[in-house]
C-alpha cells in the first residue's frame, strides 16, 4: 500500500444494518489520489442517471486524502460527496476543516460510503478500527453543540482523540441548503449535503483513534515540510503577521469593497458603503474573543467571538468568515456586525450553509422590495433589505420550516420561481453565489459558470491573482488569459481537495510544493504537471457525472443580472461580466463541447 493511507473504505448500508470493510485500490488512488477525486470515483463506479436526492441510493461519502493527519500544514481537512445535491441536482460536494478528517483515518478509515435509509434515528461510531451503528432517536432534534458533547459523552472515548461530524435540525427537516458540521463550529458547506444525511436519518459519525499511517519517505517529508512551512512564514497573507491569522478570512472585506465587487442588496450594488463596519479589523476590535485553528494547521485563521450584550447577544461563537459577513451582512442590506455573528451563530447550531441562507434572504428581501411576495405570505415577517433583525429571525424559522420560513428553506431559484421572478435568484446551477460581484472580476466569473457544482468560487480560485496579484497579477477587468487562468485553478484546486490540504496554503504554496510532499507521504513519482493532470482528470469526473444527470452548456452561464446590468455606482461603475464572450475558448481549451468533454479528452484522462 502506499504510504499515507490507511488502506480501507468503511462500507455502510443503513437499510439492513450492513457494514463491511474495503481495501483501497491503488491504481485508483494513482489516477484519482484521496478526497474530492476519491469520492467522485466511488460515486461514478455506481451511477444511475435517474437517482434523486433523497432516494436511499444517494451515496454520501466523507473522504480523506493523503495528507489528512500527516504531518504536513493544513493536514485537518476532508471532502464529503453526495451522488446527488438537493440544491442543484448536480454531484454535491463540500470540505471541512477541524479534526475530524485526521481522526477517522486514525481510526482506521480513509473514508466511508453511507447507502440506505435507516428506519430510525441513528448515529454510527467508529473507534479505533471497530465500527457500530447505534440507534438513537432521542438525540434527533438536537442542535450541533448539543449532540456534539453528548455523544462523546455516550461512547466514552478520550475527547482529545475524537470528533463528531454531525447535522442539525436543517438537515433533519431536509432543508436543501443544510449543511455538516464538525468539531462544533467546521462547516462542509455548500450543496445540500446536510440534507441527504438528513434523509438517511443518520445524526452523526464519531470517530476517534490513535494509529497515524506512515509515510513512504519520512526524510524526505521533512525537507518538502521546511521548504513548505518557510512560503507560508513569509507569506503576508498566511505567515504568522499575515492578514489570514491576525483579522481572520474577513481580512477580504475592505479590500474587495475598494475594487467594488462586495456586492449588497442581493447584487444590485457592487460595494456598501458600511463596508468597514463588518471588516475584519472592525471584527478584531469589537466581538473577537481569540483564534482558533484546524488541525496541524500554522495559519490559524478561525475567529472565536462573543456579543457580551444587545439584542443579538451571544456568549460564545465561532466566526463569522468573510463570505458569511457578505452573505448575511452586506448582500441582505444588514450593516450590524453582531446581527451577523448572532444568525452565524444560528446557521452553525442548526447547520446551515450561510452563503445559500445570505443568498436566499437576499432575493426574498428583493422580491419583497419589487412586491412580488403578497403580503399575507410573510406572515409579519419584516422582510426589508436593512433589517438585522429580521435576517436574523429568517435562520432560525428556515431551519423550522417556520411561518415564511418554509417558502426560505426552498432555496433562492425555487422561491424566485414560485413568486414568477426567477432573475432575481442570483444563483448558478441553482446555488447562491459567493462574495465577489463578477462583473469587474471577469475569471472569478468564468469559474462561477462552469464551476461542477454550481455557484462556486473556491475550486477555480482566481482571486488571489486577480485582487491581490498572487502568484501573478491578472487584471481583474480583462478577459485576456481568463479561460486559461480559471482552468488552471480549477484543476489545481481539484488536486488540492483530493489531497486534501487546506486551499489558504495556494496563497503561499504552488504546485511543486504540494508535488514534493505529496511524493513524500505517498512514494508516488509526481511533479507539478503529474499533479495537474491528476486534477483536470478529477475536474472532467466531476463533469462527466453532471452530463449523465443531463448538464450541458445552458447551465454553464451567470445570472442576467451580471451580463445585462452594469455596476451602477462606485469603483467598478459601467463593468460586466463577459462570459458569454469567454466560455467558447474555454471549452475549446478543455476540449469539451457545448459544456461535455468529448470521447477523445475522456480517452486521454484514462476515465472512459
Ligand atoms: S487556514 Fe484556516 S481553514 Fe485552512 S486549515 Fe488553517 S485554520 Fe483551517
Amino acid at each position: 500500500m502506499l504510504g499515507g493511507y490507511a488502506g480501507k473504505i468503511l462500507d455502510v448500508n443503513l437499510e439492513n444494518g450492513e457494514l463491511k470493510d474495503i481495501p483501497l485500490d491503488e491504481e485508483v488512488l494513482r489516477m484519482y489520489l484521496g478526497g474530492k477525486g476519491l469520492g467522485l470515483k466511488l460515486i461514478y463506479n455506481e451511477l444511475r442517471d435517474d437517482i434523486k436526492p433523497f432516494d436511499p441510493d444517494n451515496l454520501l461519502v466523507f473522504v480523506t486524502g493523503p495528507a489528512t493527519g500527516a504531518k504536513v500544514p493544513t493536514s485537518g481537512r476532508y471532502h464529503i460527496l453526495t451522488s446527488k445535491s438537493p440544491l442543484t441536482g448536480a454531484v454535491g460536494s463540500g470540505n471541512s476543516g477541524g479534526k475530524w478528517g485526521p481522526f477517522l483515518k486514525f481510526a482506521g478509515y480513509d473514508a466511508v460510503v453511507i447507502r440506505g435509509i435507516s428506519d430510525k434515528p441513528a448515529y454510527l461510531s467508529i473507534i479505533n478500527g471497530k465500527a457500530e451503528l447505534v440507534e438513537a432517536p432521542d438525540i434527533w432534534g438536537m442542535t450541533v453543540t448539543a449532540v456534539t458533547p453528548e455523544l462523546i459523552k455516550r461512547t466514552g472515548v478520550d475527547p482529545k482523540k475524537t470528533s463528531v461530524a454531525c447535522i442539525g435540525p436543517a438537515g433533519e427537516n431536509l432543508i436543501s441548503m443544510a449543511c455538516i458540521m464538525n468539531d462544533e463550529y467546521r462547516t462542509a458547506g455548500r450543496t445540500g449535503s446536510g440534507a441527504v444525511m438528513g434523509s438517511k436519518k443518520l445524526k452523526a459519525i464519531l470517530v476517534s483513534g490513535n494509529e497515524r499511517p506512515k509515510s513512504a519517505n519520512s526524510d524526505m517529508l521533512v525537507e518538502k515540510v521546511a521548504e513548505s512551512m518557510d512560503l507560508i512564514r513569509e507569506s503576508p497573507v498566511t505567515g504568522p503577521k499575515g492578514g489570514l491569522h491576525v483579522y481572520g478570512t474577513a481580512v477580504l472585506v475592505n479590500i474587495v469593497n475598494a475594487h467594488g465587487a462586495y456586492s449588497s442588496r442581493n447584487f444590485q450594488n457592487s460595494c456598501f458603503t458600511e463596508a468597514d463596519e463588518q471588516s475584519g479589523e472592525r471584527l478584531t476590535a469589537t466581538y473577537l474573543v481569540g483564534t482558533t485553528g484546524c488541525w496541524g494547521c500554522p495559519i490559524v485563521c478561525g475567529r472565536k467571538s462573543s456579543v457580551p450584550e444587545g439584542p443579538f447577544s451571544i456568549r460564545y461563537t465561532e466566526g463569522p468568515e468573510y463570505e458569511t459577513i457578505f452573505a448575511l451582512g452586506s448582500n441582505c442590506g444588514v450593516k450590524e456586525l453582531d446581527a451577523v455573528v448572532k444568525a452565524n451563530h444560528f446557521c452553525n447550531e442548526f447547520g446551515i450553509d450561510t452563503i445559500s441562507m445570505g443568498g436566499t434572504i437576499a432575493c426574498a428581501m428583493e422580491l419583497v422590495e419589487k412586491e412580488k411576495i403578497p403580503e399575507e405570505d410573510l406572515q409579519g415577517l419584516n422582510l426589508k433589505f436593512g433589517d438585522a433583525g429580521a435576517m436574523v429571525e429568517c435562520v432560525w424559522r428556515t431551519a423550522y420550516k417556520s411561518g415564511f420560513g418554509a417558502d426560505l428553506a426552498l432555496g433562492s431559484r425555487k422561491l424566485a420561481e414560485k413568486y414568477q421572478a426567477p432573475e432575481i435568484s442570483i444563483n448558478v446551477k441553482g446555488m447562491e453565489l459567493p462574495a465577489y460581484d463578477p462583473r469587474p472580476i471577469q475569471g472569478i466569473g468564468l469559474e462561477y459558470a462552469t464551476a461542477n457544482r454550481g455557484g462556486d468560487h473556491v475550486y477555480g480560485y482566481t482571486i488571489p491573482a486577480e485582487i491581490l496579484g498572487i502568484p501573478k497579477k491578472l487584471d481583474p477587468y480583462s478577459i485576456e488569459g481568463k479561460p486559461e487562468w480559471t482552468i488552471y485553478m480549477q484543476d489545481m484546486d481539484s488536486a488540492i481537495n483530493s489531497t486534501v490540504i487546506c486551499l489558504f496554503t495556494g496563497f503561499a504554496l504552488g504546485l511543486p510544493q504540494y508535488a514534493g510532499m505529496l511524493e513524500a507521504i505517498t512514494g508516488m513519482k509526481l511533479d507539478a504537471d503529474k499533479l495537474l493532470k491528476i486534477g483536470e482528470r478529477i475536474t472532467n469526473l466531476e463533469r462527466l457525472i453532471n452530463n449523465r444527470y443531463g448538464f450541458d452548456r445552458t447551465e454553464d452561464i451567470l445570472p442576467r443580472r451580471f451580463i445585462a446590468e452594469p455596476v451602477s455606482k462606485g469603483p467598478s461603475k459601467g463593468q460586466v461580466s463577459l462570459v458569454p464572450e469567454m466560455i467558447d475558448r474555454y471549452y475549446s481549451l478543455r476540449g469539451w463541447v457545448d459544456g461535455k468533454p468529448t470521447e477523445e479528452k475522456l480517452k486521454e484522462l484514462g476515465i472512459a
